[in-house]
This record gives C-alpha cells, sequence and structure tokens, in this order.
C-alpha cells in the first residue's frame, strides 16, 4: 500500500490561501513604511505586487497562529480582550486598519497589536527576556529591520483610531513562545507626519501620480513587492539580493555569538598540543583524557579523545607539525 503524501497536498492548500486583495485604501500596518512611492504602488499597482514564495507564505501562516493564541492566552488569564479584529476606516484620510483587539484595564481601553518574531529577532530586541519594556528601551532595536520599522506607525494609528494616547505591542517568540509587551505612548508628532503622509499618497493617487525614490537600497528595494514595477531594469542584476536571507542572518548572529568560544578552544588546544609535542612520552591519561601523539614524515599529530569514548574524525583534536 501507498504511503500518502501529506507535505505537498498541505503546501498547495496553504499558498492557495494566500491572495493578494484589491488594495484601495492606506493601510495601517504599511504607512510607516520607508518608501512612500511603495505607498502609492500599493494603491494603484496593487495587481501587480510580487508573491511571496511558499516558504514566506507558511512563515507568515504561522505568525498569526501563534498571534491568534496570544490573544486567546489574555483572555484565559482573565484580562478583559474587547474588540478582536474589527475593521477600522478613516474615510478623511482613506486609511484601514484591522485592530488585533482592545484590552480593558482600570477602565482604560488599551489598543493592542500582536507581532510573532523569529527567535533571533525577538532575542535581539529584547535584551532582558520575557517582560515589560517601554518604547523608548527598544526604539533602537525596532529600527533595525524594514519590517520592525512599520510597527510604531500601526499601533500609532491605532491610538489615533481609538483617540488615546497610549498602546501595547505584544511580541511572540515563534520559537520560545516567550512574550514581551512593549508599552507605547503616543507620539503626537509621528502621528502628524503619518496622516500627512497619507494625505499626500491620497494625492498622489487621485492625480496619477507617483513619488520619487528612494536611493537604492539593498535591505529595502529587492525585498520590495513592487520592485518590478519600479525598477525593472534591476530585476536580475542583484541575484545576492534575492535570497531570502533570514537564515543567513541567523548563521552569521550565531557566527559572531561563538566567535569567543572559538577564540578560547582555539587557544588552550594550541597549548594543550605545544605541551605534548615538547614531552618525550607518546601516550597520557589526565583525568578522563586520552593523549596521543604520533610522527610520521608529514609532523607531529597529537590526539585528544576522552577515556571509553570512539575515536572519531570530530572528537580528536589533530595537530600537524
Ligand atoms: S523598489 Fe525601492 S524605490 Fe521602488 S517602490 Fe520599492 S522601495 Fe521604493
Amino acid at each position: 500500500m501507498n504511503v500518502p503524501d501529506l507535505v505537498s497536498p498541505i503546501y498547495r492548500r496553504r499558498e492557495a490561501d494566500f491572495k493578494i486583495y484589491p488594495c484601495h485604501t492606506n493601510r495601517a500596518s504599511s504607512l510607516g513604511g520607508d518608501c512612500e512611492r511603495a505607498l502609492v504602488y500599493a494603491r494603484t499597482h496593487w495587481e501587480e505586487a510580487a508573491k511571496p514564495d511558499i516558504s514566506t507564505i507558511i512563515l507568515l501562516q504561522e505568525g498569526d497562529k501563534h498571534e491568534r493564541e496570544a490573544l486567546a492566552d489574555l483572555g484565559r488569564a482573565g484580562f478583559q480582550v474587547i474588540e478582536q479584529q474589527v475593521a477600522l476606516e478613516w474615510k478623511v484620510f482613506q486609511i484601514t486598519g484591522h485592530l488585533d483587539a482592545v484590552v480593558v484595564h482600570e477602565g482604560e481601553s488599551i489598543p493592542l497589536d500582536v507581532k510573532s518574531m523569529s527567535p533571533h529577532i525577538w532575542d535581539s530586541i529584547f535584551r532582558r527576556g520575557p517582560g515589560v519594556y517601554p518604547w523608548e528601551e527598544v526604539r533602537e532595536a525596532f529600527q533595525k529591520k524594514p519590517w520592525l520599522r512599520k510597527y510604531l506607525g500601526q499601533i500609532t494609528l491605532y491610538e489615533l483610531f481609538k483617540s488615546v494616547d497610549r498602546g501595547i505591542l505584544l511580541a511572540v517568540n515563534k520559537g520560545t513562545g516567550a512574550l514581551a509587551q512593549v508599552n507605547v505612548d503616543l507620539d503626537y508628532d509621528y502621528g502628524e507626519f503619518l496622516l500627512r503622509r497619507a494625505e499626500r499618497i491620497n494625492g498622489h493617487v487621485a492625480a496619477g501620480t507617483i513619488p520619487d525614490r528612494i536611493p537604492f537600497d539593498d535591505e529595502i528595494c529587492p525585498r520590495c513587492a513592487h520592485y518590478t514595477t519600479c525598477l525593472p531594469d534591476h530585476v536580475g542584476r542583484e541575484p545576492i539580493a534575492f535570497l531570502d536571507n533570514s537564515i543567513v542572518e541567523r548563521l552569521l548572529e550565531e557566527r559572531e555569538r561563538n566567535e569567543d568560544a572559538r577564540k578560547v578552544f582555539e587557544a588552550a588546544d594550541e597549548r594543550v598540543k605545544k605541551w605534548a609535542k615538547a614531552r618525550t612520552e607518546a601516550k597520557w591519561a589526565i583525568g578522563p583524557w586520552l593523549l596521543e601523539k604520533k610522527v610520521d614524515g608529514r609532523g607531529t599529530t597529537i590526539k585528544i579523545k576522552r577515556a571509553g569514548e570512539p575515536a572519531s574524525a570530530e572528537k580528536e583534536g589533530t595537530h600537524a607539525a
């Protein structure tokens, strides 16, 4: 009997579930983005927007699951959570949004937006681990990535929508489930900037004009959904920029984290081997360790292993001189 392929149908289903809808308003989740031209394209050329690849689609869908679960957790923890997934519309500015929820606490209604994050991004922002953070403490960390830079705009607009002066970003670590709460006081100047931006975009849409490009940015433009519309001549010129580099980035961060450990290992390894080579004996038993020196025509090799462990290339330290 054939064993069914469970994976491919799920991938096909998930890809089919991801739709790009017509966009006739300024979305609160995007209005804080880096490029005003992209925001105009999102209104006027939405049907040309690049569809994310399947791995990104699955990542987004997994994020949605974590976010729904975090909201359910709030309810189970006894918080009054209302207005979940309520659609918001600010007609005069042509801004729309979907509020994740409002938390009612001591009579105050606080808009809440839940954000799921990869473990390395979450760890890089929330240095103290799970807990409550004022915006000022994490402001700089939220500037590091294009998508993180949009979050302040989104919660600011929700505060303006609800006429309140503070909101909460609840950040979920997708790897560990750890939670961090960011309390965001309304920044009126930034709110004003977002509303003026919405007005400028509306003006471009009405006039059929398009703002200037931002200076080409490797981190922003090749990831932009309107890259092929905006810069058709660039497409294919920087193949490295097309890589989904989140995995590479994690590896680079791991590499940096372990840099000191590698230096410590190499220094200890070198001292032990120098000591062994200066001795006349060929074998040593030191604590749980066995060391063996071999001399041949290519030089001197010192093998190091724990007693009782099979010799293997990975577990032995060798040094030829
Ligand atoms: S490709 Fe760059 S300049 Fe063009 S719309 Fe996108 S972000 Fe803006």
